[in-house]
């Protein structure tokens, strides 16, 4: 057996009961088997596969914390710290139901390569909790973030490890999670990411994920011989990565037509009405039905759908294994050109090869939903000289980084015989900087 299968196998049997990080494993591992089998005995040697798969430390921890009733409740805080070969942690912190050690693990071995990608010194972890900010109230809300951050914040720091937000952990979170650090360390540093604009955050992160996601799709198209201006576009989600990618494609002259939520979605043929969203979703924090409630144009339906509609480029922007085999079947059948991920791992991996087999442009999220952890990035250097750049500064920064993200995937995949294949691509790219770090660093 080859030195990848053997580490599969290996990476199977010890992580048996996690099937989101195996499935992110598998993926990894079969794009940069040309890159192993080239210079197998260095890398079998080095164990370089066994510890990159092998997070540098897990921490799960209680977070006891007292709802408006006055009833005690308890959740469970993990932080992955993955890898920092290359730079101090960085990944974003999940509060949903959904989470458990799995979910972090991956996104956490996802954000390794990702990092890598935006070149960029940041290393690869991700955390989180099964607290579920929905239908909290402010002070709950509170009252659970300096919970969690009093135990958080004994692993982290500006130099170490730098969380940020994800799904349910917005600017309110990211808010009462930096005034604990700070209270606790007695410290003002830019130990998280995504904070407000008067107390260290950086112009453009709100918008940061979803405008990055468009910005490497224009390139993907250009690249190509296609124009984005004029296409419609299915997105799901209403999120921060959903609401900002269609603000930015509307901006290049697109149409995005649908949106999602954990009940429901929309397809509004008119084109998705973004200040309306924003209202509905950042405001009110309500569902999707008080959108179509206030949009004539819009049709509302519960549960799943936006892969059904007809149209040319799809942008899953909600959440893991969203886009599954039959969803892909849809797309295809109904002439989509281009599926670019705003989501972490959105597409299952059936799906993705029978996208790839139609000749589907696919970009997968690691390397197009890079723009977020970048202005992350960007954020940290601000902090760290103490200054603010202007919106169009950290704007065309993230364009170029977006930019330049495309073309490296596209010459990773060209460099080994796989062009076109965007999964290899961003693997092999993302993957090359860390071993070598990893290499010239010995063995730890
Ligand atoms: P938000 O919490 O702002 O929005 C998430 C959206 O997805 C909401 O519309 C939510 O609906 C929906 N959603 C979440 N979970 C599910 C589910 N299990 N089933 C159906 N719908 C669901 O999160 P973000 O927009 O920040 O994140 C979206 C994705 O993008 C995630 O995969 C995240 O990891 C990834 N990402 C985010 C980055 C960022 O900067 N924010 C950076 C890079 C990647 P509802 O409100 O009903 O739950």
């Amino acid at each position: 057996m080859g030195y990848v299968d053997e580490v599969l196998e290996r990476v199977r049997t010890k992580n048996a009961a996690e099937p989101e990080f195996l499935q992110a494993v598998e993926e990894f591992m079969e794009s940069v088997r040309p890159v192993i089998d080239a210079n197998e005995d260095l890398y079998r040697k080095e164990a370089i596969l066994e510890r990159i798969t092998e997070p540098d430390r897990q921490i799960k921890f209680r977070v006891a914390w007292v709802d408006d009733n006055g009833q005690a409740q308890v959740n469970t805080g993990y932080r992955v710290q993955f890898n920092n070969a290359i730079g101090p942690y960085k990944g974003g912190l999940r509060l949903h139901p959904s989470v458990y050690i799995g979910i972090i693990k991956f996104l956490g071995f996802e954000q390794i390569f990702k990092n890598s990608l935006t070149g960029l010194p940041i290393g690869g972890g991700k955390g989180g909790s099964d607290f579920d900010p929905k239908g909290k109230s402010d002070r709950e809300v509170m009252a659970f973030c300096q919970a969690f951050m009093t135990e958080l914040s004994k692993y982290i720091g500006a130099d170490i490890d730098v969380p940020a937000g994800d799904i349910g952990t917005g600017a309110r979170e990211i808010g009462y999670l930096f005034g604990q650090y700070k209270r606790i360390k007695n410290l003002y540093e830019g130990v998280l990411t995504g904070k407000g604009l008067t107390y260290g955050g950086s112009l453009a992160r709100t918008e940061a994920t979803g405008y990055g996601v468009l910005y490497l799709t224009e390139e993907l198209l250009k690249c190509n011989g296609k124009d984005i201006a004029g296409k419609t576009i299915a997105v799901s989600g209403s999120g921060n990565v959903a609401i900002y990618a269609i603000q930015k494609a509307q901006q290049l002259g697109a149409k995005p037509v649908t949106c999602s939520d954990s009940t429901g979605w929309i397809y509004d043929p008119e084109g998705i009405d973004v200040a309306l969203l924003k209202e509905v979703k950042e405001v009110n924090r309500a569902r999707l039905t008080e959108y179509a409630a206030k949009r004539p144009s819009a049709e509302y339906h519960e549960g799943k759908g936006v892969w059904s509609v007809k149209v040319d480029i799809a942008l899953p922007c909600a959440t893991q294994n969203e886009l599954l085999i039959d969803d892909a079947k849809a797309l295809v059948a109904n002439g989509v050109q281009a599926v670019v991920e705003g989501a972490n791992m959105p597409t299952s991996l059936d799906a993705t090869k029978y996208l790839q087999d139609a000749g589907v442009l696919f970009v997968p999220g690691k390397a197009s939903n890079a723009g977020g952890v970048a202005t992350s990035a960007l954020e940290m250097s601000q902090n760290s000289e103490r200054l603010s750049w202007t919106f169009e500064e950290v704007d065309s920064r993230l364009k170029g980084i977006m930019v330049n993200i495309y073309h490296n995937i596209d010459d990773a995949a060209k460099r080994y015989g796989k062009e076109g294949d965007y999964v290899a691509g961003a693997n092999i790219a993302g993957f090359e900087k860390v071993c070598e770090a990893m290499i010239a660093q010995g063995i730890n």
